[in-house]
């Protein structure tokens, strides 16, 4: 469930959205199913999601909405979901895995049983039999012998198929959980992993005592640069700037695209004056790169970026971290933008 619809289904509004939800299933003829409800709980609340839009370009299409688009848009935008999905595909591919290698150990334990009572049934008689009985025996014996080292050689490959195939899963599950956390244009965290990341690294700072700042960056004048040379231009701008944020101070730190062309650094273990040197170092470097548009290799223009930074001080909650940092960076866009501003260490005036 994403936190948008976590957030309107705790709100007073909740039983609304969700009436509103349905109805808005049942007029289109959509299966009330627990991700359908997601996404249409989407479509009516939180008009200007992705999963809206993409609903109703769906919806103007006059094709039905079935199943397939839904788990379509899931997939795309709501990356629990698509998590979910393939925790549950993963769960089930393991449960087989493990219904077959349990049916070859039954198997070779009933082996070994039929063994060892052929085995205590020839020592028994051992003693009354004559050479050609003994003969018999023991050739019964290095059948069922066989039979057994048989079955353990099946069981040994059995359960190598199954290690490999576990360990293929751990790494596609692995990959999921990196994409769920990762943004597709830029590569950097999504605001998922920001969310996430900040919520405990200032549980952490705050338990043991340190520092950490966090910086928040936005590209100047984006929307103007957007619709001059549109949005494949754009997006190529956000890659850049997100390349040199991507690189900016020492690990371990936390880099995320936080909105459209907006950025965030979470530093552990920083003070603001060490961020504000390593986010200036950025700056810089961006206001000094002339970027070139890529089909006819015209220069962009300056592309600048305003920055706002704020240190934790005690009583600070991840919110009000944030907000002290969005603060400090529209006081650099009030102050003529491509610039850094650190916010006041009043805590008082921060505290959620
Ligand atoms: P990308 O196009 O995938 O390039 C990735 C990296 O390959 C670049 O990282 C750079 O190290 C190298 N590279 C690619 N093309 C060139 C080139 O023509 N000359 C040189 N010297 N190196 C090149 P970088 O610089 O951090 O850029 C990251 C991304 O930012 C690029 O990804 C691209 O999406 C965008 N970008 C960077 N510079 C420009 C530019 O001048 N124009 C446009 N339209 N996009 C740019």
């Amino acid at each position: 469930m994403s936190r948008d619809i976590d957030a309107i289904l705790r709100s007073p509004k909740a039983y609304l959205w969700a009436r509103k939800a349905i109805e808005a299933m049942e007029t289109h003829r959509v299966w009330p199913t627990a991700l359908n409800f997601e996404l249409w709980l989407h479509y009516v609340a939180v008009k200007d999601s992705d999963v809206a839009a993409q609903i109703s370009t769906v919806i103007q299409s006059g094709a039905p909405f079935t199943d397939q688009i839904g788990e379509a848009i899931a997939a795309q935008h709501l990356p629990g979901a698509k998590l979910t999905g393939e925790i549950l595909d993963a769960g089930k591919s393991l449960s087989q895995e493990l219904d077959s290698v349990s049916r070859a150990i039954e198997s070779a334990r009933e082996s070994s049983e039929a063994y060892g009572q052929q085995l205590a049934t020839a020592t028994e008689s051992l003693q009354e039999q004559d050479a050609s009985a003994v003969r018999t025996m023991v050739e019964t014996l290095s059948q069922a012998t066989r039979k057994v080292r048989e079955e353990n050689q099946a069981l040994e490959s059995q359960l190598a198929d199954t290690t490999d195939e576990l360990a293929r899963m751990r790494a596609h599950l692995e990959q999921v959980r990196r994409d769920a956390m990762t943004d597709s244009l830029t590569g950097l965290a999504n605001r998922k992993a920001f969310d996430e990341t900040l919520e405990s690294a200032c549980a952490q700072a705050q338990q043991r005592g340190e520092p950490m700042t966090l910086a928040v960056v936005d590209i100047d004048h984006f929307k103007n640069f957007n619709d001059t040379w549109g949005h494949q231009t754009g997006d190529q701008v956000i890659r850049y700037v997100a390349s040199v944020i991507g690189r900016v101070g020492a690990t371990p730190r936390l880099a995320a695209r936080y909105g459209g062309e907006e950025f965030a650094v979470i530093f552990p273990g920083e003070k603001s004056a060490v961020v504000m040197a390593a986010m200036e170092g950025a700056r810089e470097e961006i206001a000094s790169r002339v970027l070139k548009r890529r089909s006819t290799n015209e220069d962009l223009g300056a592309i600048t970026i305003s920055t706002g930074i704020a240190e934790l001080k005690p009583g600070d909650s991840p919110m009000s971290l944030l907000e002290a940092a969005d603060g400090a960076l529209y006081a650099s866009k009030r102050n003529g933008r491509n610039r850094t501003s650190i916010a006041a260490a009043n805590s008082e005036t921060r505290a959620a």
